[in-house]
């Protein structure tokens, strides 16, 4: 079988158009009709099928099919690509209009945009721990998110999956802290899976997007379609980007995961000399063994620790050299966040490191400096 890495720079070479090495970036908004009317198919006739026949580029256009295309060989499933994580989570929204979501620990952006809709459309909310009786069912979402933001610790997706099937619910799995081929939430139930591409698979902290996989080409094809009314398709710049980053996806997440691995196991083991570390939180040290039956190829390249207290969280960033105080994650260079300040629900002396490719030594001895 194709390596993830091979994929990555080779996904795509059926669908060049010319001999460049890279594919350019086709910004053009519209294309032009064939020139023999009869290759014309009115809209009300059903038109011609939305992908492999450029019309509009809110449909689709040449960058983002190749970034579809390189993504499916990547996971091995059907993706539709969005313009952010956040659109592509409200086109799932969208496509099953859940009359019940069941949400736990997620991304702040995700729990907001359910309160949207709570608000908007009257969508009841319960938690995934919660019993599963009366107030969840046929075609209700059960939203999970694994690894979770800001810990980087996994949840049982297979358990939470099976008694989300059990009263006919949609389970969605936010993967966006463990892109592929850490892990495969569809071998543990998951129906639907969102990454936002922002982070792993854009890794450069120089574009937004969002993608869905699916498990058919016909779910597939439902949301292309409900995309083009969404108007939520990734732009070609980003797409062109996008592609630009899934050449070296596979060596990046890889270094990643590593190096947050070992700097996680590095700070639990020092605790006692770090006089300001209280404690680490991520999945390789998390000793359920679901977590290793889940996390098949890797862990979480984020992690999050405790400090003695909010004024001290409140300084480290400071202290950091090559850790750049900034939301997000999943970029090249590695951050901190002080999670508190997007996130209320997170308490104050919590610190959300993102692990970039540096050198894994000189980000441990930064760590060390500044938790000392
Ligand atoms: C960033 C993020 C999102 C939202 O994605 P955007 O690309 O910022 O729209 C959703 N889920 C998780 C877990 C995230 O980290």
């Amino acid at each position: 079988m194709t390596g993830v890495s091979t994929k990555g720079i080779h996904g795509a070479d059926h669908l060049a158009r010319v001999p460049d090495v890279v594919p350019p970036i086709n910004i053009s908004a519209t294309f032009r009709y064939d020139d023999d009317p009869d290759t014309w198919v009115k809209a009300e006739d059903g038109g011609k099928p939305l992908l492999d026949n450029y019309l509009y580029s809110r449909v689709s256009h040449p960058n983002s099919e190749q970034v579809e295309a390189i993504v499916e060989q990547i996971t091995g499933y059907p993706a539709v690509v969005y313009s952010g994580g956040m659109p592509a989570y409200n086109a799932a929204l969208t496509y099953y209009d859940p009359k019940t979501i069941a949400i736990g620990h997620a991304y702040h952006g995700c729990r907001g945009l359910a309160n949207l809709w709570t608000q908007k459309f009257g969508t009841k909310q319960i938690s995934i721990d919660d019993e599963f009786g009366g107030n969840i069912g046929q075609g209700d979402l059960v939203h999970l998110e694994s690894p979770v933001n800001p810990w980087g610790t996994a949840i049982d997706i297979q358990a939470y999956a099976d008694r989300a099937h059990k009263v006919g619910a949609i389970v969605l799995v936010d993967a966006t802290f463990a892109p592929p081929p850490i892990q495969d939430p569809f071998q543990h139930g998951a129906d639907i899976v969102l990454h936002s591409a922002t982070k792993y698979f854009g890794g450069h902290s120089d574009l937004l997007a969002g993608l869905l996989l699916v498990k058919d080409a016909e779910t597939k094809n439902k949301l292309v379609k409900e995309r083009v009314l969404l108007g939520t398709n990734i732009g070609s710049l980003e797409a062109a980007f996008l592609l630009r980053s899934l050449r070296t996806f596979d060596l990046r997440v890889e270094r990643q995961w590593r190096s947050a691995t070992a700097i996680a196991q590095h700070l639990n083991d020092n605790i006692d000399k770090l006089s300001k570390l209280t404690k680490v939180y991520h999945s390789s040290l998390q000793t359920e063994p679901f977590v290793a039956k889940q996390l098949v190829n890797g862990h979480s390249p984020v992690l999050s620790i405790e400090v003695t207290d909010e004024a001290t969280a409140k300084s480290i960033p400071g202290k950091l050299k090559y850790f750049i105080h900034a939301v997000s994650l999943g970029g090249v260079e590695s951050s901190v966040h002080w999670r508190v300040l997007s996130d209320k629900a997170i308490a104050p002396n919590v610190i959300r490191i993102s692990v970039g490719v540096e050198n894994v030594d000189d980000l441990i001895a930064d760590l060390d400096q500044a938790l000392t």
